[in-house]
């Protein structure tokens, strides 16, 4: 092979590794690992609002419970001092009767508004056990997302180190300086800064050569590179 051979073999590669990079910036794998991330991080969003719910039902059954509990407590007290011996007086009796005829219905009351704070809880509970579960599922899903990312990017990254190896022997069979005028236009023209010509015209070019230069570049030795005077691309004389 020519160095111009080579140096086209030296693009072929370097558009190869581009090639590469960017299948491995656009991995579909990569779009699944996101979107089960994304779901994950919805369903956490949601865990942590039930959680809150369920902590504010939690301390209104705490509140409610104690409720019940001081008026019991004084019930209890209270019938104590009518079924014990402390009663010194009817009018006392009576007195103490009546406290415990009106706390009753409070009771009832307290013990109604427990229920309800109970029977909220409930479907909560319900809930953040499929959330939990749901959560479980998605955290299996992007673990093996994650692990098809890896098998993808291993699997490109081979391709890669093979591409970067044949551009390296490639690269030592061209000149130094050849490949630094090569290299240097690269950035502007990418898989086409080198162009063949076809007896008129530069390949990769939009433009006709004025006659002058296409006569400069026929007339040029085999395998020697001229710039193309229209386009700036390296051209294979
Ligand atoms: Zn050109």
């Amino acid at each position: 092979m020519t160095a111009v051979d080579e140096l086209f073999a030296v693009q072929d590669e370097d558009t190869a590794a581009e090639q590469i990079r960017h299948r491995l910036a656009n991995l579909p794998e990569k779009a699944t690992l996101e979107g089960a991330r994304g779901a994950r991080g919805a369903t956490e969003s949601q865990l942590e609002a039930t959680r809150l719910e369920r902590l504010e039902l939690d301390r209104r059954q705490k509140r409610a419970e104690a409720d019940v509990d001081a008026v019991v407590a004084r019930v209890d007290e209270l019938n104590n001092r009518l079924y014990g011996s402390g009663i010194t007086s009817p009018k006392e009796a009576r007195e103490v009767q009546e406290e415990v005829d009106r706390l009753r219905p409070r009771q009832d009351e307290l013990e109604e508004r427990l229920l309800e704070v109970l029977e909220e809880i409930d479907p909560l509970e319900v809930q953040l056990g499929e959330l939990s579960e749901r959560a479980g599922t998605e955290d299996a899903a992007i673990g093996a997302a994650e692990a098809a990312v890896a098998v993808a990017e291993a699997a490109l990254e081979a391709e890669l180190a093979e591409v970067r190896e044949r551009r390296e022997s490639a690269a030592a069979a061209v000149p130094d300086d050849l490949l630094a005028r090569y290299e240097g236009l690269r950035g502007a023209f990418g898989s086409s800064t080198v162009a063949g010509f076809d007896g008129n015209d530069c390949t990769r070019c939009p433009y006709s050569m004025p006659a002058v230069e296409r006569d400069r570049i026929k007339h040029l030795p085999d395998g020697t590179l001229a710039d193309c005077s229209e386009c700036g691309r390296l051209v294979v004389g």
